[in-house]
């Protein structure tokens, strides 16, 4: 199964600068086989975790976020880009992989104690899901855990997420 899903990811070097091979995962959306069993694989270690909601990145960790809510049976929570969410919001910086970015969430998106899990499609140097979970806490959240389709695991972003169980469904070792 796992390796079915790698023959799914394409690789393109230099985007979206030179330097970066990005991890490609349209062809994985395409395939209706794979898409399910990579949402199937993301939710499958918190069928009993009680969840309140998933919370994720825009735009690609929307993709997996949502439906793995749905198979758990709990919430979403969008994660966003400076000035999207239209209500009362807080931030949190962070530095990427290819630049520096900002997101946001909803100061009621998350009511105090509530067991959250946050998903992205990929985990690189870890300062993004780093910012989620700063998100996740601030609000009250209890970050029950933090799951990815991809872990590039030669940048180790999972230094940056301390003693917070990581959930990857393929792992690259090298470029
Ligand atoms: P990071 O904050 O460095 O862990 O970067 C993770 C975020 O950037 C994820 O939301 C990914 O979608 C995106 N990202 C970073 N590096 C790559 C890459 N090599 N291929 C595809 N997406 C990437």
């Amino acid at each position: 199964m796992v390796r079915d899903l790698t023959a799914h990811i394409r690789d393109v070097p230099d985007f979206p600068k030179p330097g970066i091979v990005f991890k490609d995962i349209t062809p994985l959306l395409r395939d209706p086989d794979a898409l399910a069993a990579a949402i199937d694989a993301l939710a499958a270690p918190y069928a009993d975790a009680d969840l309140a909601a998933v919370a994720a990145v825009e735009s690609r960790g929307f993709i997996f976020a949502s439906a793995v809510a749905r198979v758990l049976g709990c919430g979403f929570v969008p994660l966003r880009k400076p000035n999207k969410l239209p209500a009362a919001t807080i931030a949190a910086a962070y530095e990427l992989e290819y630049g520096v970015d900002t997101i946001e969430a909803h100061t009621d998106a998350i009511q105090p104690g509530e067991r959250v899990v946050i998903v992205d499609d990929l985990i690189a140097t870890g300062g993004t899901a780093a910012a989620a979970v700063e998100l996740v806490e601030r609000l009250g959240g209890q970050v029950h855990g933090l799951a990815f389709l991809i872990e590039l695991a030669f940048l180790d972003g999972r230094a940056k997420l301390g003693a917070y169980p990581v959930h990857s469904v393929l792992t690259y070792d090298g470029e």
